[in-house]
């Protein structure tokens, strides 16, 4: 392994602009940056939006040798994917058969089944600890800060963590009767899967976003209808915080959000299996998701903030506390600095922090881990000199 300090980044949407953006605005650190995908010219359209020079390249991610090859002529100290999730493993190939680092922000998911699970990378702790070589999963916001929140919550603020609930809330508006705000694909997969959340050591399921309640957001936000979600973070978490007996997650969505998808999901639009349409096969939700308007194309027209933070229970010097930790983010700030709203950003951001941890070797260490098991202080601090300020809110809860 090489120190460096050229970062290769995979994937040229949304979220990879933001990286692009961040990783160029420290060339201390990042001191060479190449941004590869699958189609050229939208990594030429990021390349031109940014005063210093980078390399562009195409590559596809499914295929381990081309990655291999553009590794071993490029010579990067890590690799970021922020491609799809379907990509992680054939990305982590790469990693080790190159021997260069590796950092994502979504954990892997098969192509025909919607399916949250970090089993598949967990499974490579071995082969990246006999290589010397770290593996940084999830290091987006949620998975990522939010893992980072509660670690630093565990590390300075309690004894014992009783409850979780991480609330995702995009209280941001681009003026379009539907649009995801990232990869369409990848978010209609999340929020038409059952609700999944942990408690006592087991794990209990709802019926898609059956389940919800009324939250009051800070700032100008007000309350809002928070859905609850199985997300992956949970279950790195459920791990990781030791004693913790309930972790939920919740997300805002708008009624209009809500019944469009409702309308989806009733005419078979957002169905992962293959059907025949004439003499070909095609794949419903792949097809709806080229009929949606590119995630990238709603920067402009989106105004208004995102929150996202942890909601967390539980015991200091034997009194009960409550504890509430967040970032609000401005979806036209994360525009006018990156050229990306701020799902983008929130998303681009941590995974920039993350890779400059792992290069400055602050975090560093053989194997495959979540963020939750590394020192959270330089990335608490490291989020406010990047763009994402965090409050937090203390509650002494023993006369409720
Ligand atoms: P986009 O769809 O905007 O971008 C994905 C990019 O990956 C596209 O440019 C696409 O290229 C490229 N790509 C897809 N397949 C391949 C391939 N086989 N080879 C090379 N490039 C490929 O998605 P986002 O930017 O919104 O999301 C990126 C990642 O970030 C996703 O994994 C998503 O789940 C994750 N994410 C994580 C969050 C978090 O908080 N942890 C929040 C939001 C997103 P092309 O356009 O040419 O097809």
């Amino acid at each position: 392994m090489n120190n460096n300090g050229k970062v290769l980044i995979i994937g040229a949407g949304g979220v990879g602009r933001v990286v692009v953006h961040k990783c160029a605005q420290n060339p201390g650190v990042f001191t060479e940056i190449c941004l590869a995908s699958r189609t050229l010219s939208k990594c030429q359209d990021i390349q031109r939006e940014l005063s210093r020079p980078i390399q562009v390249a195409r590559v596809d991610a499914d295929n381990v040798s081309e990655l291999a090859a553009l590794i071993k002529d490029f010579k990067p100290q890590l690799v970021i994917n922020v491609a799809l999730p379907y990509q992680d493993l054939t990305i982590m190939d790469a990693c080790l058969e190159t021997g260069v680092d590796y950092l994502d922000t979504a954990n892997y998911e098969p192509r025909d089944e919607a399916r949250f699970c970090y089993k598949w990378q967990w499974d490579y702790q071995e082969r990246f600890k006999k290589a010397g070589l770290m593996a940084l999963l999830g290091c987006g916001f949620d998975p990522g800060v939010t893992n980072i929140y509660c670690a630093y919550a565990q590390k300075h603020h309690f004894d014992e963590i009783h409850t979780i609930d991480i609330i995702d809330c995009n209280a941001g508006d681009h003026g379009l009767p539907f649009a995801t705000n990232f990869n369409p694909e990848i978010n209609i997969r999340e929020v038409t899967a059952k609700g999944r959340y942990y408690e006592n050591g087991q794990w209990k399921e709802t019926e898609p976003l059956t389940v919800h309640k009324t939250f009051d957001f800070p700032g100008s936000i007000g309350p809002k209808e928070i859905y609850l979600m199985y997300h992956e973070e949970l279950e790195s978490l459920a791990k990781n915080i030791k004693g913790v007996k309930r972790i939920r997650f919740w997300m805002t969505f708008s009624e209009s959000y809500l019944t469009h998808l409702r309308v989806l999901e009733n005419v078979g639009m957002t169905r992962i299996d293959p059907v025949q349409y004439q003499g070909q096969e095609i794949i419903p939700l792949q097809f709806l998701k080229a009929v949606l308007p590119e995630p990238a194309s709603l920067g402009p027209k989106t105004r208004g903030k995102t929150c996202i933070g942890c909601l967390i229970e539980g015991i200091k010097d034997g009194r009960r506390k409550r504890y509430y930790v967040y970032n609000i983010c401005d979806h036209q700030e994360a525009y006018r600095e990156t050229n990306s709203q701020a799902i983008s950003y929130t998303t681009g951001v941590p995974a920039m922090i993350g890779g400059m941890l792992m290069l400055e070797e602050e975090w560093h260490q053989p194997g495959v881990f979540n963020v939750e098991e590394f020192d959270p202080d330089p990335f608490m601090k490291k989020l406010s000199q990047h763009g994402l300020p965090w409050t937090e809110t203390f509650m002494d809860t023993d006369n409720d």
